[in-house]
């Protein structure tokens, strides 16, 4: 199982390959060991799997995630950054390195537009933060097709993806992940363990894409959206929200809320998931579309 977190060997090769960090991929790169093998452990890996992993940079959990899964996919957008992984683990007979950017590459068929299949596909990332929220979204896109995502991020969005509803954490996005994925913070990582270190400290979290959504909707579409026009303005009333959102008149809005129950002077960031799907249920029973 290969190393590749020493700081050594990250400068070795930007003074070798003409790399530098670029702050617009996110380029910090992990520089501890530990950290890194504890987050790849955090995959529960038997060796029977295929495991998709998004910004290798120079390998910190490539190298061992190609000693412990059956395959490694990895998709990195730097091709200085790839040319790096590919020479420090050209011995790796199952790595893929695909020089792509991820959230234009189709990754379900980079999963399984190929002839060999395995026991179980999992995705992990030390997530570059400026594209945080997209590349979530795009991973639980192939979500019935993943056991686990394991991915850094910065400790912020942790402590958003697990806010209770009503707390000033407590989002858009929280509520859409929540309800595609169980969300359960693993562990921090200091900013220190990063190579160049970042602002802001991070956090390991795991999301287990769930089955079966946690409450029942008659359209997952319309619980999207009502999940997004809810909060679409933080300091207005859920009625004002989304007669705005759906371009309907205040009355019709207000009528469908108190239907589903619930008062049309809340505020979205006050409802629980199944507050969201009576209300997606009401809107979508009444014909509104966005
Ligand atoms: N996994 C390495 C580590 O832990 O040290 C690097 C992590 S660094 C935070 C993020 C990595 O994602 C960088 O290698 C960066 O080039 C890559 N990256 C940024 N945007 C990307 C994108 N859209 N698609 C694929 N890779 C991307």
């Amino acid at each position: 199982m290969k190393d590749l977190t020493s700081p050594f060997y990250i400068s070795e090769n930007i003074r070798k390959s003409g790399f530098f960090f670029k702050k617009n991929l996110g380029q910090n790169f992990l520089k501890e060991s530990s950290v890194a093998r504890k987050i790849v452990d955090s995959l529960d890996l038997t060796g029977e799997e295929c495991v998709l992993e998004i910004g290798p940079g120079f390998g910190a959990l490539t190298g061992f995630l190609c000693g412990m899964a059956g395959k490694v996919i990895a998709v990195e957008i730097d091709h200085f950054a790839a040319g790096v992984l590919r020479e420090a683990l050209e011995d790796e007979a199952n790595l893929e390195i695909v020089e792509q950017d991820a959230l234009k590459t189709d990754l379900l068929s980079l999963l399984y537009g190929r002839e060999e299949s395995y026991g179980a596909y999992k995705a992990v990332s030390n997530l570059p933060y400026n594209i945080t929220s997209p590349l979530i979204m795009r991973l639980l896109d192939i979500r019935p097709r993943l056991s686990s995502i394991v991915l850094m991020v910065q400790r912020e969005v942790a402590d958003r993806l697990a806010a209770p509803a009503g707390g000033k954490d407590y989002s858009s996005f929280t509520a859409q992940v929540r309800f595609l994925a169980e969300c359960e913070k693993l562990f921090d990582v200091s900013k220190n363990s990063f190579m160049p270190v970042p602002g802001v400290d991070s956090a390991v979290m795991r999301l287990t894409p769930r089955e079966t959504p946690p409450v029942s909707v008659k359209s997952e579409t319309m619980m999207a959206e009502m999940i997004k026009a809810s909060f679409s303005m933080r300091r207005k009333t859920l009625a004002n929200c989304l007669s705005s959102y759906f371009r309907v008149d205040r009355g019709t809005a207000s009528d469908l809320i108190v239907s589903a129950g619930i008062a049309p002077s809340a505020r979205g960031e006050t409802l629980d998931l199944a507050d969201f799907a009576r209300l997606a249920d009401a809107f979508h029973d009444a014909g509104i579309k966005r």
